[in-house]
Parts: structure tokens; sequence; C-alpha cells
């Protein structure tokens, strides 16, 4: 088969089994699956299905749009949360979709519960506390007024939450505290809604320990192969590969200034491979002279600026009878080796951003489950 442009692929399997293997960590406690931006950017519907094929049955989004899309894709059996919460008038759609709004301030509360009891219809709902990262969720003392109202035990909450702010740092003294004041905002919750089921480990939050995982961890990130544990060897499969056709080879034959600004000078003599795919594809502007490929099997250096469309690679350790014509050759940006983690130590950032920035030129391909190994 041949294809024009960059493709990305996308191991279904390995990201089922990085299920799997959280399920197992948490032991008792329930595993749910974070599958928001179109999961991590590599496929919402095909992602869940994965895992719902697999075992999980609850799954949580970002936006309304994003959870009718899954309810679309996955029917009517798993659970689904939207942790971005329902904008005024959305309402009705999640009720008609059977999907949960993480509620996040008692005005949130007040209005869900106005729109669900004109309705009439059962409404349960995911309330979310802050315990010190201080984005989304009720203080304590709003919480404490609240549970303390006559409205509270019509509520109908199925979760109660809180997220992380420091959990790639097992080291963070405020893991511990978030815990304390999670484990207190859990006490006065359970008064009200004992029926609501506790939910706080995110991916790396899971790492932390058995204290951490309560009833229902919300890993994302790990699932799709980034290090929960920084610093610690990995204990995800790599679940990605990219890999970008070449448009043009050049042997130099003087001396010369590679790419915009002319950062970058190459000899006589040098052999550049330039691929069609650049930061408007995710690979970002950091790589410039930072980056790496692995072509025919070996390292090859980026050189030079990124620019939007097209990022030049040194191929010269490559002999001229090992290079694959136009048409047939690729260099891989990403792969087990230069894994999603390394790629976003060469740009700064962490894993979660080089997974969502890969944009939407690629071709993307699924290894499919097939018949998973226990
Ligand atoms: C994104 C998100 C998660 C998943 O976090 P990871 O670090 O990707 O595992 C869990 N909970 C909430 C509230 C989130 O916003």
């Amino acid at each position: 088969m041949s294809h024009h442009d960059g493709i990305l692929t996308v191991n279904l399997r390995a990201i089922a089994r990085n299920w799997l293997a959280l399920s197992r960590k948490v032991g008792e406690a329930q595993c749910a699956a974070v599958v928001k931006a179109n999961a991590y950017g590599l496929g919402m519907v095909p992602v869940a299905r994965s895992l719902a094929h697999v075992g999980c049955r609850t799954f949580f989004v970002a936006t309304v749009d994003e959870a009718i899309e899954l309810r679309e894709g996955l029917g009517e059996a798993p659970v689904i949360v939207v942790l971005g919460g329902v904008r005024p008038g959305r309402e009705p759609a999640l009720v008609a979709n059977a999907i949960w709004p993480s509620l996040f301030s008692v005005d949130a509360i007040a209005r869900w519960q106005r729109a669900t009891t004109v309705a009439d219809v059962s409404a349960p709902c995911v309330v979310k506390v802050n315990t010190g990262m201080t984005r989304l969720g009720l203080d304590l003392s709003e919480l404490a007024n609240y549970v303390a109202s006559p409205e509270a035990r019509q509520l109908d909450v199925r979760y109660f939450m809180s997220h992380l702010a420091c959990a790639d740092e097992p080291a963070h003294p405020l893991n511990r505290e978030q815990l304390g004041r999670y484990q207190e905002a859990a006490a006065l919750a359970a008064s009200v809604w004992p029926q609501a089921r506790r939910s706080f480990a995110n991916s790396s939050g899971i790492f932390l320990g058995a204290e951490w995982h309560q009833q229902l961890a919300r890993p994302g990130a790990a699932l799709y192969g980034v290090n929960p544990t920084p610093g610690q060897p990995n204990p995800m499969e790599p679940v990605v590969s990219l890999r970008l056709p070449i448009i043009q080879y050049r042997l130099l034959a003087d001396s010369a200034a590679v790419g915009y600004s002319a950062t970058a000078t190459c000899q006589p003599g040098q052999r550049l491979a330039v691929v069609l795919g650049g930061y408007a594809d995710g690979l970002q502007r950091q790589l410039s002279s930072r980056g790496e490929g692995v072509f025919a099997g070996r390292r090859v250096p980026l050189v030079g600026r990124v620019s939007m469309d097209a990022t030049i690679f040194d191929v010269s350790a490559i002999p001229e009878s090992e290079l694959p014509p136009i048409g047939a050759a690729y260099i891989e940006v990403l792969n087990s080796e230069l894994t999603v983690n390394l790629v976003a130590s060469h740009m700064n950032t962490i894993g979660y951003e080089v997974l969502t920035s890969l944009g939407n030129r690629y071709q993307r391909e699924y290894v499919e489950l097939g018949d998973l190994p226990s």
C-alpha cells in the first residue's frame, strides 16, 4: 500500500494491555478511562471501544459534544462523565443521552437540579471537590454548606471526585494534603450521598499508593504510553508510532545554510532528507536542531528549524545503496525507541502535549485488538 502523507499508527492492543495493567494495579478499585481530547489525539471511539471490550465500563470526556459522540460510538451501557460540566442550555442533551455531568460549583449543582426537576427525569451526576489544585471543584466550606441544605438529598450523586495537582511528583507534600482533604470531604458527602463512589487518582495518582486509589481510578495519559512515573522506568507499553514520508533527498556539493533563519550549516558530501510534516502537525518548533528520527534502522538528527509542513534530517549515515526511493521512504519520529516521553523532553514539554498536538493531517492506522493475551 502506498501512502502520500504521514502515518500515525495507534496500537489498540497496547492501550488495552495498559488499561488491564492499571486495573490490576488498583486491585479492588475499579478503573475508568479518560478519553477526552479525542483520546489524547489517538481516536476517541476506536480507543474507547477497545477498552469497553476488555472490561472498562466508565469513560471520562471533557465536553458535551465529545460525550454525545462517544455515546453514539459505544451504545447505551457504559457510563460517560463530562469533566467540563454542562453549560446552560445543554442539560437536555445530557439527559437524553444518559450522560453524567461533573458538577463543580454550587451554582452548577443548582442549575442542574432546576433543569432536571422541571423535566422530571432521573439525572445522575458527579460532584467534584477542590482539595488543593484550585481549578475546578467546590471548596470544602461550600460543600459543607451545601450538604446541610435540604436540596442536597435530592441530588443523585454517583461519583464524588477530586483531582491531584502533583501526582507525578510522589515526594510533593500536596499529594498527602489533598488526600487528607479529600477524605474529609468524602465523609461529608457520604452523610447525604451514601451511594456515591469515591474517585481520586489520575494515571500518576495510581502509582502513589493504595490510599490514593479510592473506588474508581481515572487514568488517561498512562493508557497512551505516557510515563506516569517520570524519572523512573516507564511501566506502560508504548502505543504510537509516527512515520513521515521523505519528499526530497539532497546531496550537498558545497557547504550551505539549512532551513529558516539559516540556523544550521551543512558541509559538502552531507546528505539531507526532507519529510512532509512540521509544526502544523505537532512537530513543535522546539525540536529545531534537537529532534531525532529513525531511518533505515538508524538514528538521524533533525537539522535546522522545523517549518510548518516540512522538516529536514541529516541522513548522511545511511549508505546511498540503502536509501529507499521517494514514495517508499519514511522517517519515523515516534516509535518504541523515540517514545512520547523522549520526544516530549526534546520539545521541553510533557507527553500529554506531544500526543494532543499531533494534528489532523495524518492517516491514522489502528493495530486492532485481536485476541488479547491475558
Ligand atoms: C485529564 C484528567 C484525568 C486524567 O489524567 P491523566 O494524568 O492523563 O491520567 C483525570 N481526572 C481529571 C479530572 C482530568 O481532568
